[in-house]
């Protein structure tokens, strides 16, 4: 998971434990109407930081590259292929290395045309 976002998760943890910590909460044992609703956007925060960390998984896992290229010790996310890390680069960065990758295949197979051409 990025830095950035490990800090949010960690900063999201400690607000939901103050959102139980609350005294409504434990003289009555509910939430007030307040503490619901940060709960809820606590939890839906800490659930989409979850999904975004799982799709870069799953992008790391499955983009083209041959798995031997992939890094993934101690939570890693990188390919050495490509070469990208697929934890910490922003998704625009992501995608500009897999448009330049594109690029780079459109150039050699010009390349091979022109090299057949040379050759009759
Ligand atoms: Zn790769």
């Amino acid at each position: 998971m990025p830095k950035i976002n490990e800090e949010i998760r960690a900063w999201l943890l400690r607000k939901r434990g103050e959102v139980y910590n609350d005294s409504v909460y434990q003289s009555t044992g509910k939430l007030s109407d307040l503490g619901q609703r940060e709960l809820e956007i606590i939890e839906s925060i800490l659930s989409a930081l979850e999904e975004n960390h799982k799709l870069r998984e799953l992008l790391w896992l499955r983009h083209g590259c041959p798995n031997y290229a992939l890094y993934g010790d101690d939570g890693e996310m990188q390919c050495h292929a490509c070469p990208q890390d697929f934890l910490r680069s922003s998704a625009n960065d992501i995608e500009k290395r897999f448009f330049e990758m594109g690029l780079e295949k459109y150039k050699a197979a010009l390349d091979g045309i022109s090299e057949k051409d040379k050759n009759k």
